[in-house]
């Protein structure tokens, strides 16, 4: 079939390059040099695991730490994720009221709180990561979404943060797209940031407060040894006081942690970079984040140099939780993805997107993180964001720092953090029922958000994300 035959998603993705369009990483750093000793381990250089090596540091800068990364620094989600940096440490403010009514105006201020000290922090680093505090608009594409806008609106009102409703009039003044029904603006939802310098930046602040970063060094297992723990790696056994555990989605060294995330394949188109006139009549002054109310949503954002990343829609499972970097470049998953977008924005007919890659998203199953500790509190886990891991990851950081210090503070006592969310089956049972739960979220955003008797019965069980 001739180029200009195709659809405009097979056409526009013709050039895609398989690649992040991020940089996460920054200098190479050189393996573990062979057995080595410290006081804190800290195994995965993500965000969740800088962050815990860095406040580590900051708590006791005397303490030696040691951060172990089987691949690149940010080579996980954190290099690869939409940068939409959240103010909630629950998944969103709807999912903290559905599952802890009670407590959810401590959890909106927890989150709120870590929002500031993460600015603080990135500011007193001089930490140049494109944060814009631009806050966030959802936006209603079927007639269902608007009533649960209108909601969304109250529950933010609720709790002193503003939330402004706009009818289609209002919305498609602010972004032009034919799809939109109605939004709903909320300006203290936290913002965007440029995920790749974030990691990076994050990654050069703990090596400059002395903490030591070893790439290509997989911890394989975790076991007790006298006086502390022994972690063993390709290159030798490290000998630590204690260890985080910061391999979020991926397969932890410790089994007992394993059941509770489930890799869950996210994919991301980024487009060439638009012309100003192509900005002047999209609008979006504001080049705010947008996500729309379907299940299996879709979020996108503008980056600085003036593209748009276009992520979400159909996620993907593989059995026995595969999270090999090649499952992220099959061509499959983005045409539709690229349909999609032209679904939203068909004014946009004939731009080209330049990058396209995979990534596996940290689901729980109830889309709040999992911590908890092991071998005696020597271990501490915090893993499992659900895809909103940007900004809960340092919340998550601090958390996992107290539990392993053993301090009862508003963090260990806040639900997320107390209790924890119901494990996955083992295979072979996990792989059908998360692919009959996908099909259910997809058959329930066809017909109009009537959820079907599956996702009824998991939302009684608390499972999922609220509807
Ligand atoms: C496509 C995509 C889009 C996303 N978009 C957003 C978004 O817009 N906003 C948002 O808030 N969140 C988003 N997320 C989620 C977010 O990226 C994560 O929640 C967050 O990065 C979690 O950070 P982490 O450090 O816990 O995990 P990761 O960044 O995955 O880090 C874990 C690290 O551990 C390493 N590791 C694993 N096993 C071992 C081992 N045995 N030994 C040593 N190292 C090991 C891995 O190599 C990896 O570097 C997205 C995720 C994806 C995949």
């Amino acid at each position: 079939m001739a180029l200009s035959e195709r659809e405009p998603g097979e056409r526009a993705l013709a050039e895609a390059e398989p690649a992040v369009f991020w940089n996460a990483s920054g200098p190479q750093r050189a393996p573990l040099p062979g057995p080595a000793e410290t006081d804190l381990v800290v195994v995965g250089a993500g965000l969740t695991g800088l962050w815990a090596a860095v406040l580590a540091k900051q708590r006791d800068p005397g303490r030696d730490v040691l951060v172990l990364e089987a691949g690149r620094v940010g080579s996980g989600g954190s290099g690869r994720n939409g940068g939409f940096l959240s103010d909630s440490i629950t998944h969103g403010a709807a999912q903290g009221a559905w599952l802890w009514p009670d407590e959810i105006g401590g959890l909106i201020e927890l989150g709120q709180r870590n929002l500031r000290e993460f600015r603080a922090f990135l500011e007193a680093e001089g930490i140049e990561a494109d944060l814009r505090m631009c806050g966030r608009t959802a936006v209603a594409t079927e007639p269902h979404h608007v009533g649960e806008l209108r909601d969304e609106a109250d529950l933010h009102r609720e709790h002193g943060l503003r939330a402004i409703f706009q009818g289609a009039g209002g919305v498609q003044a602010d972004v032009r797209s034919p799809r939109y029904r109605a939004g709903l603006r909320l300006p203290d939802s936290g913002g965007l940031v440029d995920p790749g310098r974030l990691t990076a930046g994050l990654a050069a602040a703990a090596e400059r407060c002395g903490v030591r970063l070893c790439e290509g060094s997989p911890v394989r297992a975790v076991r007790r040894a006298r006086g502390g723990l022994a972690l063993k790696c390709p290159q030798g056994t490290v000998r630590a006081g204690s260890a985080v555990l910061a391999t979020n989605a991926f397969a932890a060294p410790l089994r007992r942690f394993r059941r509770y995330v489930l890799p869950i394949w996210d994919h991301v188109l980024v487009t060439e970079p638009l012309c100003e006139r192509t900005w002047a009549e999209l609008g979006w002054r504001d080049r705010q984040g947008i996500t729309d109310g379907h299940n299996l949503f879709h979020y996108y954002r503008p980056t600085a140099d003036g593209r748009i990343l276009w992520g979400g829609g159909l996620p993907g499972y593989r059995f026995g939780g595969g999270t090999g970097e090649h499952l992220g470049r099959r061509p499959a998953p983005y045409r539709p993805l690229a349909e999609a977008f032209f679904e939203t924005f068909p004014q946009l007919e004939g731009v080209r997107f330049t990058h396209r890659w995979g990534g596996v998203i940290d689901a729980t199953t109830r889309g709040t993180p999992v911590f908890g500790t092991a071998l005696s509190g020597r271990v501490g886990c915090a893993a499992g964001f659900s895809g909103l891991g940007v900004g809960a990851s340092r919340f998550g950081a601090e958390a996992v720092l107290d539990l392993l210090a053993g301090e009862a503070t508003e963090r260990t006592a806040a639900a997320p953090v107390r209790s924890r969310p119901v494990p996955f089956p083992p295979e072979p049972l996990r792989w059908p029922l998360v692919m009959a739960t996908l099909r259910a979220l997809r058959a329930a955003d066809a017909r109009g958000g009537e959820r079907g008797r599956w996702l009824r019965l998991l939302d009684r069980l608390g499972v999922g994300l609220s509807d």
